[in-house]
């Protein structure tokens, strides 16, 4: 993993790099950040840059020996440790036992998150867990010589799992054997024991901003940059949820939201908002609640623009022109989040398996008086 190829996080590279090139890269480093933006894929790309043999001021070369050891996660001095489950009755819970899968699951998918590791470990209902045995095993490993006479990192992914048992590795942290670097890859760094957490130094990820989790939908040809958009607003700064829109929203999500307002605002005796609630219904559910998701990003950003008019909006042309029509219609600004939460508040209802045509037409109800400012009669809220 190159440092270019993890989708934004500028500050935190270029902090990574400073301590790089100061040589004050500490050896024992908390990168956090919330799902999504890119912990793991950040960890890949700082031990790839120590091992790179021919490594510019900013990055890897890419093409060296140690480059492609990296990049295979097959670097005999890059060590992994992960969350896993009792492989079988009488075992202890143990990334060597799983390490195979794990390396597979990271370069199908660097910004996979924990909940889909353990699936793909067929984990189903069982926790994930970092043990004791675990610790014990990390610190064998990491007083051995390093195999490559260089550097021997470990990167620990999630150590929110390690129980207490974790206070094992604290001599470890404090005194590492000579030339190890270990890197702890958290989402949530107060759910990690505080004896560690104290004893590293932490490196902040950002929530990703939509323009760069656009640019690197277009630039890995995941999605045409109307649909990158779509996707990178409504992805809440995480890349992972932004690559989970676009697998499974197939198509652009506008025309069908302008349908939607069409039938709400347009004269026809509600025809239309049935016919719409019952093509959705043949929809799968996951497809609805991203059609809703989509239209309450639309409703933020016509309430954002009715305060600042502000024309800078990163979203495809007819997009804007929704959210600027949207913008001008004489809904009170409170009608504008009533329309926000009775949207949520079908999404709640479709994810706890309500009928989703009756659910569509109501919403479309209820849209059709909060818009046209009308009193909403109490029973239909
Ligand atoms: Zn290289």
């Amino acid at each position: 993993m190159l440092f270019s190829n993890v989708v934004g996080q500028q500050p935190a590279k270029d902090g990574l790099l400073t301590m790089w090139r100061n040589n004050v890269l500490p050896h024992a480093l908390l990168i956090n950040g919330h799902e999504g933006t890119g912990g793991l894929p950040m960890a890949l790309a700082l031990a790839q840059f120590i091992f790179c043999e021919n490594k510019t001021e900013n990055d890897s070369c890419g093409q060296c020996a140690g480059c492609s050891k990296v990049t295979r996660l097959e670097h005999a001095d890059l060590h992994f440790s992960f969350p896993t489950i009792v492989p079988k009755p009488g075992t202890k819970a143990m990334s060597r036992h799983y390490i195979g899968e794990f390396k597979e699951f990271v370069k199908q998918s660097p910004y996979g998150t924990t909940y889909d590791w353990l699936q793909h470990i067929e984990a189903e209902n069982k926790q994930g867990n970092l043990t004791a045995e675990e610790c014990r095993e990390i610190i064998d490993t990491l007083n051995l010589k390093s195999y490559e006479g260089g550097k021997k990192i470990l990167i620990m992914w999630r150590p929110e799992y390690l129980g207490k048992e974790g206070n094992i590795l604290l001599k470890l942290i404090e005194e590492p054997p000579a030339d190890t670097l270990l890197i702890f890859v958290a989402e949530n760094s107060e759910d990690i024991l505080q004896t560690i957490r104290s004893r590293t130094q932490e490196v902040k990820l950002a929530p990703i901003s939509p323009a760069e989790i656009a640019l690197a939908l277009t630039t890995r040809s995941l999605a045409d940059p109307k649909r990158a958009a779509q996707a990178a607003h409504m992805a809440l700064g995480s890349y992972t949820e932004a690559l989970r829109l676009i697998r499974e929203s197939e198509n652009d999500l506008y025309p069908e939201a302008s349908r939607l307002l069409k039938a709400i605002l347009g004269n026809n005796k509600g025809t239309e908002l049935a016919k719409f609630a019952e093509d959705w219904s043949k929809n799968g559910r996951e497809q609805q609640k991203n059609l809703l998701n989509y239209i309450i990003q639309l409703i933020e950003q016509s309430i954002r623009y009715r305060f600042t008019q502000n024309d800078a909006i990163a979203l495809p042309d007819e997009e804007i022109k929704f959210v600027k029509y949207f913008a001008s219609l004489p809904i009170p600004v409170n009608g504008l989040s009533e329309l926000v939460t009775t949207i949520s508040n079908t999404i709640y209802y479709i994810e706890r398996n309500a009928h989703s045509r009756t659910q569509l037409h109501a919403l479309g109800i209820r849209m059709q008086y909060l818009i046209k400012n009308k009193p909403l009669d109490p029973a239909f809220k």
